[in-house]
């Protein structure tokens, strides 16, 4: 089996997407092939007119070869009840932004259906050039992969491959290895370090590693991550799409 790697780009939204499409486009240039787009569906306050110009993009984005995933809800937490004191702590340590983290069931039920009803509503947009029934996310990432005990089987449940921090399971179960390197959220003084963990679980023998790329990432870490694609691939390491394992 020859062996592969992943490239995601997380937190593309409305309010973003007209920013990072050029650089999505420029890596795909670099890699070959497109990549996994990990989008956060909600569009609340947008105009319909701007709703129609995202999904448009990223349906023009699909048809380029990239593959759509999806990436929690809102991508922010608007209460704290119910979770679980690792909850607060997970979101503590994020500003907010995990939402998923520590959620009772009922909880972490409801906020996925949110986020489902929220890709469904963005893909059923009207005014399209086409009707569009948009089958169903290639994955689900929780936002910041902070999590909640009830949340990997529910994405399953609802036929979703399920990723968290350091491994991917397929909606049937099977289980992958999948060390990730990221540069989110990190001080400058450890950023050296990440790239030589990103560099070094692309020479890995084992698992499926990641390389998760963040809007924020840019323009500063342009250059890192297209080294770190270029050393998976002189690694002969083949980029892989959710959808193919
Ligand atoms: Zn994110």
């Amino acid at each position: 089996m020859a062996r592969k790697f992943l490239l995601c780009f997380h937190d593309i939204n409305i309010w973003n997407y007209r920013k990072v499409v050029p650089e999505i486009r420029s890596l795909k240039d670099l890699c070959g092939r497109g990549f996994s787009l990990l989008v956060i569906p909600c569009t609340d306050g947008a105009t319909p007119e701007a709703v129609r110009e995202f999904r448009d993009t990223l349906l023009q984005l699909e048809s380029e070869g990239f593959e759509l995933a999806l990436h929690g809800y809102k991508h922010k937490a608007e209460f704290s009840q119910g979770r679980s004191y690792m909850g607060l702590v997970g979101m503590n340590l994020t500003g907010g932004e995990a939402e998923f983290a520590g959620l009772c069931e009922y909880e972490s039920s409801r906020l996925l259906q949110c986020g489902l009803k929220a890709w469904n509503d963005l893909f059923s947009a009207e005014g399209s050039t086409s009707v569009v029934t948009h089958t169903l996310p290639a994955a689900f990432i929780p936002p910041t992969w902070y999590s909640n005990r009830h949340l990997p089987g529910q994405v399953r449940a609802a036929k979703m491959l399920y990723e968290d921090r350091f491994s991917l399971t397929t909606a049937k179960g099977f289980r992958y290895a999948s060390p990730v390197a990221s540069f989110a959220g990190l001080p400058a003084s450890l950023e050296k370090l990440a790239v030589a963990f990103g560099s070094l679980i692309m020479r890995l023998p084992v698992g499926i590693p990641r390389l998760a790329i963040h809007p924020d990432d840019y323009p500063r870490m342009r250059g890192v991550v297209r080294d770190l694609v270029r050393a998976a691939l002189n690694n002969r390491r083949t980029l892989a799409h959710y959808g193919e394992l």
